[in-house]
């Protein structure tokens, strides 16, 4: 089992790297490793990340078969099949770390601002069962001097959904709530930036050295 503290700083280090345009993936790597994974895995992190095309999770942390345990829906929200999801890595694979992965110009998060302000909403059920999820998180901001600047509205919004899917995570789950406080698991939110490649750990998470 990797440790949830060696984990988040094996994921600050190789995002770093990708951001600077190393890169270690590599597809004939990758087929070999088929053959020890048939038998079962050992992701070290799970990701609750953005299904947005731009922010794939493996590539963005230059991580390969087997590494991470990923999570991907619109607006990285949290519903009960995310939750189960994570609970299910957290018994099944011991991976004691959870990052939920936020980014720059999230368009679910766009979209919930629009809805509150009215300007655009969608007639879908499914699509409203989304941004019904990501609406308590950022509403509060709309109440703000933030309502006058569209960019940095997004930008705390953003941030404001990660910390409420973290929050959900961390409190929603009597099993999560367990592995956090007697088997070291740690949820923590980030924020992908889609203009620099660079992902920004929330609450001052220690920098691998
Ligand atoms: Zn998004």
């Amino acid at each position: 089992m990797t440790p949830a503290r060696e984990a988040l700083e094996r994921l600050q280090a190789w995002s770093r790297r990708f951001a600077s345009g190393v890169r270690n993936r590599d597809t004939l790597k990758s087929r070999a490793r088929l053959d020890d994974l048939v038998g079962g895995q050992t992701p070290f992190a799970v990701i609750l990340g953005c299904s947005d095309s731009r922010v794939p999770v493996e590539i963005i942390f230059d991580q390969d078969l087997g590494d991470l345990f990923v999570i991907r829906v619109a607006g990285n929200i949290v519903a009960p099949s995310q939750i189960g999801s994570v609970e299910f890595a957290a018994e099944r694979f011991d991976t004691r770390l959870v990052v939920v992965l936020g980014h720059s110009r999230c368009g679910a998060v766009l979209a919930t601002l629009e809805d509150l302000q009215r300007s655009t909403r969608s007639d879908s059920r499914n699509q409203r069962s989304i941004v019904e999820r990501i609406s308590p998180s950022v509403a509060e901001l709309l109440e703000t001097e933030l309502k006058h600047d569209p960019g940095a509205l997004l930008h705390h919004a953003v941030r404001a959904n990660v910390r409420a899917s973290v929050n959900q995570l961390r409190h929603g789950s009597e099993i999560l709530e367990q592995l956090i406080e007697s088997q070291g698991l740690l949820v923590v939110g980030a924020e992908y930036s889609l203009e620099t490649g660079v992902v920004d750990f929330f609450d001052g998470m220690p920098e691998a050295g």
